[in-house]
């Protein structure tokens, strides 16, 4: 079995860490009602997606 020759520095680690980023969630505004809602999906807050109801809005 294959096993590392030296232990892997600080550095080395850190440098492959700077790609970790934390995911930001993307929000738009419902042209509805103006609740932040993920675009592409329905709204929660009032159950439409492009000018048509889908799901009952939230009471
Ligand atoms: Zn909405």
């Amino acid at each position: 079995m294959a096993v590392p020759k030296r232990k892997q520095s600080k550095m080395k680690g850190r440098k492959r860490r700077t790609h970790y980023t934390a995911l930001t969630p993307t929000v738009v505004k419902c042209s509805n009602c103006g609740e932040p809602k993920r675009p592409h999906h329905v709204c929660l807050s009032c159950g439409t997606y492009r000018g048509r109801q889908f799901l009952e809005p939230a009471v």
